[in-house]
């Protein structure tokens, strides 16, 4: 094997030719390359051969794996192009992605780093900063999402908004409820964001919809008038709890004030303290929380009622749906007589949903996905803190949960 071949090889270099290798100050080795014959004038944004433009600004670098212990950079002219539909631009070199200081297989490792390992620890071994991670993860998930179509065979989706940040910054996401994969995301949470999803759909596609799952939020259910008529819309069971956990809460609340107000300390101390036993599932309750449950059934009935409609609406999620539906009138009719005003807002909210969440029920739609992938962003959302853009947090996203996660360089895909 001849040199240049062998540098070729340990580079991973594909449909380039090897110059020269040379270390510099004895401490980085710098192998100077340049595309092959057929790879050369193309366009770095669409790949098509265009016309010679000039020689941009002389020899680049990129960073590539290292060798062994040492940095490694490819060295190279880049010359520019005239393309007819992007103008003057870079040429596209075959070891790294337009716009990238980085190879390819540089940027392919960082991205499974980042999926696989923790924000740190890619920062370290890669020897870069976490913002370029970012950076990276954008432009392999870019690509990743080109190639693989991750919209295609939708049948049954969810759709949910994230707060990913203090100070109110949204995602609006799509979860395909029968893989359990985030198959899309952007910032937002308004018309505007979900038409943007439907749009990146197509007509054809949005026809096949079935079910879509969502909270009750006029603007989701507005669009999906509008772009999927025929889809059934289905009220997520865990929005509906989550009004009555609020509901229960806002009732505890009041009584705590009345309490304090009439200047029984030791009864608001006691409601104060309540809060956890009143949120938990009963079968989850310490004895402790039990015994004090107690003392709420026997000293607050208001409070013990809320407590008591909070936790049937839950448990009707748990039967089947004949029982369910029948039981939910039921539900209604004990809410809106139950004297307590944050539940008969509640009935009332729930009167108007009533289709989406009998649909639900109906079709047993599991939000179970949706909130895994919920608590999963949650999670990126904190380590992804440091990162430039929400683009870069949806590109580490997609890469970890949509499947999007490239092989290590040099190995091949195993699905
Ligand atoms: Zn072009």
């Amino acid at each position: 094997m001849r040199k240049e071949r062998l540098w070729a090889g340990l580079l991973g270099l594909e449909r380039a030719v090897v110059e020269s290798v040379e270390i510099d100050d004895g401490e980085q080795v710098v192998v100077a390359v340049r595309p092959h014959h057929r790879e050369r004038d193309r366009c770095g944004v669409c790949g098509r051969r265009a016309p010679g433009f000039d020689l941009g600004e002389g020899r680049r670098r990129w960073r590539a794996l290292d060798l062994g212990t040492t940095v490694a950079y490819l060295e190279a002219d880049a010359p520019r192009v005239k393309c007819p539909e992007h103008g003057v631009v870079v040429c596209a070199v075959p070891w790294a992605r337009h716009g990238s200081r980085f190879t390819r297989a540089f940027e392919q490792q960082v991205a499974w780093l980042a999926v696989n390992t923790s924000g740190s620890a890619v920062a370290e071994l890669m020897r870069t900063s976490w913002r370029s991670v970012g950076a990276i993860c954008e432009r392999v998930a870019a690509e990743a999402g080109c190639e693989a179509d991750l919209l295609a065979g939708l049948r049954r989706i969810g759709i949910d908004e994230i707060s990913h940040r203090k100070g109110q910054r949204y995602l609006t996401v799509v979860v395909d409820h029968d893989t359990g994969r985030l198959v899309w995301a952007a910032p937002g949470r308004d018309k505007a964001t979900v038409e943007a999803f439907f749009d990146a759909l197509g007509e054809k596609r949005a026809k096949r919809l079935k079910l879509v799952s969502c909270d009750m939020a006029g603007w989701i259910e507005a669009v999906l008038a509008k772009r999927c008529p025929k889809a059934k819309r289905c009220v997520d069971p865990f929005h509906v709890i989550q009004l009555a956990t609020e509901a229960l809460d806002k009732v505890r609340r009041e009584v705590w004030n009345e309490a304090r107000r009439a200047g029984q300390t030791d009864a608001a101390r006691q409601l104060k303290g309540a809060r956890f036993c009143l949120w938990k599932n009963p079968e989850n309750l310490t004895e402790r929380q039990q015994s004090k449950l107690a003392d709420i059934e026997r000293l607050n009935r208001p409070l013990y009622r809320a407590y008591l409609l909070k936790e049937q609406l839950r448990q009707i999620y748990r039967l089947g749906p004949n029982v369910a539906i029948r039981l939910l009138e039921d539900w209604l009719a004990w809410a809106r007589r139950s004297r307590l005003p944050p539940f008969i807002k509640l009935a009332r909210t729930i009167t108007d949903q009533r289709q989406g969440i009998v649909a639900a029920i109906r079709h047993g739609l599991s939000n179970a996905r949706v909130e895994a992938i919920n608590t999963q962003i949650r999670l990126i959302a904190r380590r992804a803190f440091g990162f430039h853009s929400a683009e870069a947090l949806i590109s580490l996203a997609m890469l970890k949960l949509g499947g999007l996660c490239p092989p290590l360089p040099g190995r091949v895909t195993v699905t």
